[in-house]
């Protein structure tokens, strides 16, 4: 059997990895010139940690993990305003969280893909033929390629989505925040913000700042925004909406990089009732972002992958393993979407009165089992579908 991936992000490498184990042909197809430097912190943990766990990719995640002492609330002069300690999350999510960087979780799955991956960057389709027995894709160089199967797993603004299954504008829903990340190289503003994820105590925008191994800053920024439209500068807007929040924030906007090499975006879901029609099936953020609010995006990435893989392997026909993707898949990722989407009110607080409500919040985590209890909260309902299903595979094969 032969897959096409389009997009080699995380729910796309770790599906080639996942598909290539179970005997399939893979072939990657990465927009990008080449794999991503630039990225975020991700928490990893849930059923992504699991899939991680069964994929083989875990020890080499927890190598390029970073331990995080704590993430701390600070006002405009730096003064802390509250602390969560991540012992205790880590405890909540019974040991199996992680912090690390989107470039490294990808740069594990990608040195995980045994060689017979066809991964190739710098291509993207520009035209699928789709029939109820195979599809067949045109890449932007003229090439056709035909296979069993085509995934979108191509994020948030999913060409193959927009495609095969509705517009944008019909299956994405904004949050009213706009967010954005980028890094930078500063030795005074690493050596302040070592070991410990630093957040702004500010209404109705946000910005963190954390120091990498490598002797750069990371740098992530929200803010609440009624309109959904993407600026035509946002290097120019983060320099406007954040400078007045103080502490080393003015430092870290003036190293703001220009707009392709700066991640800017919505910070929005995808509701679409259907994942799978005939032959090309979408994953990841392309059919179920959860948003940042969730902080599960890349792990129900990864363990989707597994869970599409393991059906496609474990069923019949492709029809079969599709419809039992969905079927296992998708009650999942809704409830993970209900649980973001009621963080909204004090994800971001946006009055005086919210950021004291924050305060006391803080106060209160500090209560013995309390953190516990939060961190249980925010990953919403536990689930152990991908080690079941993989207890399964195994007592097939
Ligand atoms: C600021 C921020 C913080 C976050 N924090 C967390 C967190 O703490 N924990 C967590 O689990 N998740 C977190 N997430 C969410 C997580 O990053 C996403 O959910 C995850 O990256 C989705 O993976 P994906 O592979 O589906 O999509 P993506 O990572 O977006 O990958 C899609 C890939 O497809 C490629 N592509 C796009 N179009 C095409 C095309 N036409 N042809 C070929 N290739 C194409 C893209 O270049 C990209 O490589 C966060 C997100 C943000 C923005």
């Amino acid at each position: 059997m032969k897959a096409i991936i389009c997009g080699a992000g995380i729910a796309g490498l770790a599906l080639a990895r996942a598909l290539a184990d179970r005997g399939w042909e893979v072939v990657v197809l990465e927009q990008a010139r080449g794999p991503r430097t630039q990225g975020y912190m991700i928490d990893f943990f849930g059923l992504g940690y699991d899939a991680a766990e069964v994929l083989g990719v875990l020890p080499r995640l927890q190598e390029l993990g970073y331990d995080v002492e704590a993430a701390v609330f600070v006002d405009a002069n730096g003064r802390s305003k509250g602390e969560i300690t991540y012992e205790d999350f880590v405890r909540g999510a019974g040991g199996r969280l992680l912090s690390i960087t989107r470039p490294d979780l990808e740069l594990a799955l990608r040195e995980s893909l045994p060689e017979a991956v066809d991964l190739r960057f710098g291509i993207a389709p520009v035209a699928i033929d789709n029939h109820p027995d195979g599809v067949r894709v045109t890449l932007a160089d003229g090439t056709e390629l035909a296979a069993d199967l085509l995934v979108g797993a191509d994020g948030i603004h999913s060409w193959v989505r927009a495609q095969v299954f509705a517009p944008e504008q019909e299956c994405l829903r904004y949050l009213g925040f706009h967010t954005a990340a980028y890094t930078f190289r500063d030795p005074a503003v690493h050596a302040r913000v070592q070991g410990k994820f630093w957040l702004t105590h500010s209404v109705d925008r946000q910005m963190g700042l954390y120091a990498l191994r490598d002797g750069q800053v990371a740098t992530f920024a929200v803010r609440c925004s009624a309109d959904p439209a993407l600026p035509d500068d946002p290097a120019a807007v983060l320099r406007a909406e954040y400078e007045s929040l103080g502490w080393l924030v003015p430092a870290a906007v003036a190293q703001c990089p220009p707009a392709g090499e700066l991640y800017y975006d919505q910070v929005a879901q995808i509701v679409l009732p259907r994942w799978h029609e005939r032959r090309v099936v979408l994953l990841g953020d392309a059919c179920y972002a959860v948003s940042l609010l969730a902080g599960q995006g890349a792990s129900l990435a990864v363990a989707g992958a597994f869970v599409l893989a393991e059906q496609l392997h474990q069923a019949e026909s492709v029809d079969e393993g599709l419809d039992g993707y969905e079927r296992l898949w998708r009650p999942i990722a809704e409830e993970k979407q209900r649980t973001a989407r009621k963080s909204v009110r004090w994800f971001l607080p946006q009055s005086r009165a919210g950021l004291a409500a924050r305060r006391a919040m803080l106060a209160l985590i500090r209560l013995p089992g309390m953190n516990k209890l939060i961190a249980k909260s925010l990953a919403g309902k536990p689930s152990a579908l991908v080690t079941e299903l993989h207890t399964v595979g195994r007592g097939q094969s």
